[in-house]
């Protein structure tokens, strides 16, 4: 993101940026920091800046960043696991998409006010992968090199990253407490969803309970959603 010279030195945008990417410069206009901005597209919303002086940058790692999550939820669709999408979080069309007697468990990934590197996202995916389990994980990303034209692409922030993962209820605690140990070691904070048929929900919960761990259950019941079909 970049800010043109119409910017008229107001500072209404610094509280929006979630990077902290925004500041103001010394002729008192706006600026962004590029290594921090994930491109994320707050700041360009009409009802921020009152002469819409946010424009989006052209190069090659600023398209990058953009395409990241269009990317990322393309493989999902591919991998028919959770559809979803940032403005319909709450009515997921995940019909036939979770298989009888499997939990999808969710991993998001973010490092509050700092946002994570794709190089965050490298490592540990190959560390869930050395642990044996098999994370849904663009394989792009995880072939990013440091040799690519666009420069430093793994240490191009991004907010947030999901990782999902099919497995057996059973195996719940042995993955949240290896992605504990991994996203500690990486100062990164996890939260970790779990998602299923409502009667491997029961099962999970109860191999969580003997364990000490306490499920928070959330309402999100698809309605008429989520069913097999026969
Ligand atoms: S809101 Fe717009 S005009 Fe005001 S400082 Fe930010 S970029 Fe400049
Ligand atoms: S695109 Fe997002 S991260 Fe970049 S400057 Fe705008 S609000 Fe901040």
């Amino acid at each position: 993101m970049k800010v043109n010279d119409t910017c008229t030195g107001c500072e209404a945008c610094l509280p929006y940026c979630p990077q902290g990417a925004i500041h103001m410069t010394e002729e008192a206009q706006a600026a962004v920091d590029r290594e921090l901005c994930v491109e994320c597209g707050v700041c360009i919303d009409p009802d921020i800046c009152p002469v819409a002086a946010f424009e989006e940058d052209q190069d090659e790692t600023a398209k990058f960043k953009r395409s990241f999550g269009r990317l990322l939820s393309k493989h999902l669709d591919r991998r028919d696991v959770v559809k979803d999408s940032p403005y319909d979080v709450k009515t997921n069309d995940v019909t036939a998409k979770i298989p009888k007697n499997k939990v999808v468990m969710r991993l998001e990934l973010n490092r509050p006010g700092g946002g994570l590197t794709f190089r965050d996202v490298q490592q540990m995916g190959a560390e869930m992968q050395q642990q044996g389990w098999n994370p849904d994980i663009s394989s792009r990303t995880l072939n990013i090199d440091e040799d690519r034209s666009m420069g430093h692409l793994l240490d191009q922030r991004i907010l947030t990253c999901h990782f999902e993962v099919e497995l057996d209820p059973e195996q719940v605690p042995d993955i949240v407490r290896d992605a504990t140990r991994i996203v500690t070691e990486h100062h990164l904070w996890v939260s970790i969803n779990v998602a299923g048929l409502a009667e491997t929900i029961d099962r999970t919960q109860n191999v969580l309970k003997a364990g000490g761990v306490t499920m928070e259950p959330v309402a999100k019941v698809n309605l008429g959603l989520g069913r097999r079909l026969s």
